[in-house]
């Protein structure tokens, strides 16, 4: 593109100025000409059609039709001044009304003409109206405005509106931007691209996204612009992905030692899955490739995820290097920590724990230990990466229980050592394909598709509040069989003092109906001392309590084997993912086990979906896929400050083919053209520069 004109700032275009500049920056993120271009419509009119008075529905959207005006009014006083004109066709009447710019309507609507009106109508005591429609003078041979079939709908504001730009305003605005920089809109996809895909080029498809001529060339537009922008998603990742291998040299692994080999043969109390197997393999392939291993491990909830972490961690250990691995919570990191050291003893390892609630003087000494070499295997959390944490030798990083762990995040990373660390990351929960393409499009995906043998799937059930007796009785039943129980309370930052009431108010009747001595209840939540936490977290563990109350801070990873019933309070308010989390903490062991979704009687349409998905299935995958048609990429837990999904066309959810295809392009690309260097794609590795998307491995000392 010819930046010079594409990059003027939007105040010099005439008639928009510094005032309406600067309402589209603060509204809609618009600076200059090219970010006007690239609002798109979110919908179009379809100007072809006209509606007869008694096809209208009260669903009915933008409509046109043609009729007569029979008659028109004034009704009103001051504020409430109208003008009404009953609007008639041979079907039936409806009315027109206007608040605003009476004089005109006054003057330029006649009595016994006939119009072409166009608005949304809206059903009001029995009659449709629609209010300040457009109106035309009927012609049976339109010209002017007859090419405008789709007419474009844009995203506006209220402020907008108030500077006149409403959709029709922008309409306008982009129109005359377009007449302006028409030859200065250039290619940024190779022929070939275009050919094989039968692309219409960059200049068609801008004119045609926003003023389409007919249906197949909108598509046209649309699927180029949604090429397009993921193609270059995936090529700068893939790019990326590839340059970090020519700049990293990565530790070699190339040694099965002692300690690894000591621990499967004396030490695991099971038989690793297939899929753990395979995954291993996966990662001692990665690691003596002299390149830094990036990999990304999926698998659902208790598909032993960590014995493949803590295996990795032996591997590393093995070859001299040092491991760190990094959990979410406290709780979660304690817990790792508590069950690697039950299997684990320093005549194998050493292991240490560093948390936001270690004490200095501990942490001092961690520090120093890390520094000489003392310590091999290293638990924390997250914020371990903001530490001033050195190591002697950091050989591998394990990231546990974590959707979004972006470049940016790992480059931290490879700062805490001179060659860079290996890294894992282990995701929560699933994640639909689509996303991690795009959130992890830089990774090697390793799968673990298989849970460990005999586990049973876990029964679901929702009940309402009618049936919390039934619940209780269930619970007496389990409690009484040995089983442990959770019940888990919402607690969502925006009605935090109401959870907190339903919280107290729940612990009360469970108090109540299992009282002490014959039941300890356990209770955790966020607004406790971390102290108290790991507490009431150990009674729980060791089964000293038969009840554990929690928010979701047992959310993710904690491992309690025989706990075998979950219940959910106001399951309507958790998200899906959320939920087959929180189910998945139990059916650990080898108890056949419950999950009971307690909600009220009124659901929303979405809340219902959520909860019928979570009692038809257990499949991780398919309960992503669901949650994101349901939420839409941007909601998805985590995933929120993605730039990555700051997408301005393409749909996660439905333009998968068309992701595929332009990953697919991507790679096959950089396969033939690994710098980018060939006549036909130096016009991609430009525009790869001039995208700039933070992803600067230069940045990195
Ligand atoms: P997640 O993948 O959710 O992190 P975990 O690693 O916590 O799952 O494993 C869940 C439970 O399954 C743990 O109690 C773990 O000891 C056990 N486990 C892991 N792998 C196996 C296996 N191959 N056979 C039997 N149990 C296993
Ligand atoms: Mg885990």
């Amino acid at each position: 593109m010819d930046n010079s004109i594409l990059n003027t700032p939007l105040e010099y275009v005439r008639g928009i100025g510094p005032n309406r500049a600067d309402v589209l920056k603060k509204d809609l993120g618009i600076f200059t000409y090219q970010d006007m271009l690239c609002h798109y419509p979110f919908r179009y009119i379809d100007r072809t059609k006209y509606f007869k008075i008694n096809e209208i529905t009260p669903d009915s959207s933008y409509i046109q039709i043609i009729g007569r005006v029979i008659s028109k009014k004034v009704i009103g006083e001051k504020r409430t001044k109208r003008i009404v004109v009953v609007f008639k066709d041979e079907t039936g009447i409806m009315e027109l009304v206007w608040f605003q710019s009476l004089k005109w309507i006054d003057e330029n609507i006649v009595e016994g003409l006939v119009y072409v009106a166009f608005g949304k109508p809206n059903l009001f005591n029995g009659t449709f109206s629609i209010s300040h429609p457009e109106m035309e003078p009927y012609k049976r041979n339109p010209v002017g405005r007859g090419n405008l079939t789709l007419q474009p709908v844009y995203n506006s504001t209220e402020k907008l509106k108030k500077f006149n730009l409403d959709s029709k305003g922008l309409q306008k605005l982009i129109a005359g931007l377009l007449d302006l920089v028409i030859p200065n809109i250039l290619e940024t996809l190779p022929q070939h691209l275009l050919d094989k895909y039968h692309l219409p080029n960059r200049r068609t498809s801008l004119l045609n996204i926003h003023f389409p001529k007919n249906q197949q060339d909108l598509n046209d537009a649309q699927r180029r612009l949604k090429f397009e922008e993921l193609f270059f998603i995936q090529l700068q990742l893939l790019n990326s992905k590839h340059l970090r291998a020519l700049k990293f040299k990565g530790v070699n692994f190339n040694t099965v030692g002692e300690k690894i080999n000591r621990f499967y043969k004396e030490i695991l109390p099971f038989e690793l899955t297939n899929a753990q197997k395979r995954v291993i393999k996966e990662i001692r392939i990665d690691t003596q490739l002299g390149v830094q291993m990036n990999r990304l491990i999926q698998g659902d909830v208790g598909s032993g995820k960590t014995a493949v972490a803590l295996m990795s961690m032996l591997l590393a250990n093995d070859n001299g290097y040092q491991a760190c691995m990094m959990a979410p919570t406290e709780i979660l990191a304690r817990q790792h920590y508590a069950s690697i050291t039950e299997l684990i003893t320093d005549d194998l390892v050493k292991v240490a724990i560093l948390t936001g609630s270690s004490k200095r003087k501990e942490r001092v000494q961690i520090h120093e230990r890390l520094e000489n070499g003392d310590i091999d295997i290293l638990i924390g959390t997250h914020a371990l990466i903001e530490d001033k944490v050195q190591f002697k030798n950091l050989g591998l990083v394990v990231i546990d229980e974590q959707h979004r762990f972006g470049v940016e995040q790992r480059s931290k990373l490879w700062r805490k050592s001179v060659i860079p660390p290996h890294i894992l990351v282990m995701t929560a929960t699933p994640i639909p394909r689509t996303l991690a393409m795009t959130l992890y499009g830089d990774l090697d995906v390793s799968v673990i598709d298989e849970l460990p043998a005999g586990r049973k799937p876990i029964d679901t059930k929702h009940l309402f509040e009618g049936q919390r007796m039934r619940m209780f009785g269930f619970m007496r039943d389990e409690i009484a069989k040995g089983r442990q129980v959770y019940v888990v309370y919402p607690l969502i930052k925006e009605s935090e003092k109401l959870d907190l009431m339903n919280l107290e108010a729940g612990i009360e009747q469970l108090s109540y109906q299992f009282p002490r001595p014959d039941y300890q209840i356990s209770i955790v939540h966020g607004q406790m001392h971390n102290t108290d936490k790991q507490f009431e977290m150990q009674q729980f563990i060791q089964g000293k309590s038969h009840i554990m109350v929690a928010t979701t801070v047992i959310e993710v990873g904690v491992n309690v084997p025989n706990a075998s019933v979950m219940v959910i309070e106001n399951a309507e308010r958790f998200g899906l993912s959320q939920l087959h989390q929180l189910r998945g903490r139990v059916g650990r062991g080898a108890e056949h086990s419950f999950c009971i979704l307690m909600s009220g009687n009124k659901l929303s349409k979405e809340g219902k979906v959520r909860l019928e998905t979570m009692v038809r299935t257990n499949n991780g995958f398919e309960i992503s896929e669901i949650d994101l048609q349901l939420r839409g990429p941007g909601d998805i837990t985590g995933t929120q400050q993605s730039g990555a999904l700051d997408l301005k066309i393409a749909n996660l959810t439905t333009d998968q083919a068309i992701l595929q295809e332009a990953r697919n392009s991507a790679i096959l690309i950089l396969q033939e053209d690994p710098i980018l260097e060939k006549e036909e794609n130096l016009l991609l590795k430009a525009h790869l520069k001039k995208l700039e998307r933070g992803i600067s491995f230069d940045k990195i000392s």
